[in-house]
């Protein structure tokens, strides 16, 4: 019984901050507070970055590096898409939580996958759209547009300032 109230407190406070996450920062704390909650992992440090790329990729992180890229033009897409902001933010942290268990070396996709779903339902429960997205993929979301067809702005890539701010008061 004790037990069972924990993970609903856990998941009700987890489906509360990423309703509430302003910004690539706060959804970005909830990434690592789920892994950490999960699978007792974690890493510091990580930069974002913001690109536009092919709309098949939602985000990469270079084996070696700190660095995550996030295809701004596809999560462009889906704040066109919808308003929700709960949905945008399941759909970007979705992808985060994918880099970031690369980034804590884990090469082969097939087990980030179902990582990102174990952690979905252990953090956010089973019938929310989070873990929803990871079961399904976080392209069902952009079901009906014709992604193929759109043409894509190519901007600058820009990096996302005070991503790691919670960290960067341990590092001075
Ligand atoms: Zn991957």
């Amino acid at each position: 019984m004790k037990s069972n109230k924990k993970d609903f407190l856990k998941v009700k406070e987890y489906r509360s901050r990423l309703e509430n996450a302003e910004g690539y920062g706060e959804v970005w704390e909830i990434v690592k507070a789920t892994v950490k909650s999960s699978l007792n992992e974690r890493r510091v440090g990580m930069m974002l970055f913001l690109d536009d790329l092919p709309l098949r990729l939602g985000a990469y992180h270079s084996l070696g590096t700190n660095n995550i890229v996030l295809n701004r033009a596809l999560v462009n897409i889906v704040e066109a898409a919808s308003k929700s902001k709960r949905l945008i933010n399941s759909f970007v942290y979705t992808l985060l939580l994918h880099e970031y268990l690369h980034a804590l070396g884990r090469p082969r996709e097939a087990h980030v996958r179902a990582l990102v779903y174990k952690i979905s339902r252990e953090c956010f429960g089973q019938n929310h759209i989070t873990t929803q997205l990871a079961e399904i993929g976080p392209w069902s979301i952009l079901k009906g547009i014709p992604l193929d067809a759109m043409d894509v702005p190519k901007r600058v890539i820009e990096i996302v300032k005070d991503f790691e701010k919670a960290d960067k008061k341990y590092i001075i």
